[in-house]
């Protein structure tokens, strides 16, 4: 692999903060990450930001196909000469941004692993839009910045638990694979790095439209979460009344006193069928 700094001086290019460019400058790093996927040679594997390829080279030297997602059009000339300098030929290059990537179209008959070093900026939205589509993900291998990576995996009951926690663990097994140091990315990030396996769960027991509103309570549960829950979800984005909340509430049997962040995810599901039946 070709150190980033070098190829982007080459063609006169800086790394683009905006687009969280900071590019894994250090091949061991990269192939340790690769080799903890698990991935063979029949895996069909998205990228996401495959920037100057870091990753994507020892992917494709893995399996037999993989599409690579990249929003910004400067780096796809530069991944492709690097792709024909190593004669890889299975690597599709999208230049699009992956928020509106159809994902269930790249992934046809089979489930995909997708991975990623995560541009930090949209890294919560990137998660969103993967358990949104997960009935087509088998597992997701993501790196985001380390505070990013507590919050999701945090508990109920503190601080760092959080909407996207909740979202996410309703949908997916998740664990910790390895903590990066800024030494390993050109240019360096001020901050630690960690990445994050991610087993979405194959059985769906919500409908679409349950799994929606759920969603919705989680946000609307959170949305102020300072205050207690009868307070934070009433009125909002969603209009719920105020006594119609106590009163699912009760029905799920939760105190109306307590705060979004106390809920497991569990109670959550309890709260957004109380809701779905109180409607
Ligand atoms: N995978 C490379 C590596 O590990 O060196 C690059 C990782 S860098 C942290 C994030 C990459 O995501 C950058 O190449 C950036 O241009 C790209 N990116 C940023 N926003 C994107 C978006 N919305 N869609 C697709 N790629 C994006």
């Amino acid at each position: 692999m070709t150190h980033p700094g070098q190829l982007l001086k080459q063609k006169r290019l800086y790394a683009g903060k905006e687009l969280g460019q900071n590019f894994l400058s250090n091949p061991g790093t990269a192939r340790m990450i690769v080799e903890k996927t698990g991935i063979s040679n029949d895996t069909r594997v998205l990228e996401i930001g495959s920037g100057l390829g870091a990753l994507t080279i020892p992917i494709a030297r893995i399996t037999h196909h993989v599409t690579a997602v990249e929003k910004d059009s400067r780096l796809i000339p530069i991944l492709q000469q690097e792709l024909d300098n190593e004669d890889l030929k299975n690597v599709e290059l999208i230049n699009k941004d992956v928020l509106k990537l159809d994902i269930p179209g790249i992934a046809k008959d089979k489930k995909l692993v997708v991975i990623g070093n995560l541009p930090y900026n949209i890294s919560s939205q990137i998660l969103f839009r993967l358990v949104e589509e997960r009935s087509c993900i088998k597992k997701a291998f993501l790196m985001f910045q380390k505070q990013l990576a507590k919050r999701i995996i945090a508990p109920p009951g503190g601080r760092d638990y959080s909407r996207l926690s909740a979202v996410v663990q309703y949908a997916a097994d998740i664990s910790f694979v390895a903590d990066i140091g800024p030494s390993s990315f050109f240019p360096r990030p001020e901050v630690d790095s960690t990445i994050l396996q991610f087993n979405f769960f194959e059985k769906k027991e919500l409908s679409l439209e349950q799994e929606k509103l759920l969603f919705n309570v989680i946000k609307a549960a959170f949305s102020k979460r300072r205050k207690s829950l009868k307070n934070s979800m009433t009125g909002g984005e969603f209009e719920f009344k105020k006594d119609f909340i106590i009163k699912a509430l009760e029905l799920a049997g939760i105190d109306a006193k307590r705060r979004a962040e106390t809920l497991t995810v569990d109670e959550f599901k309890s709260l957004s069928l109380a809701v779905w039946e109180t409607s």
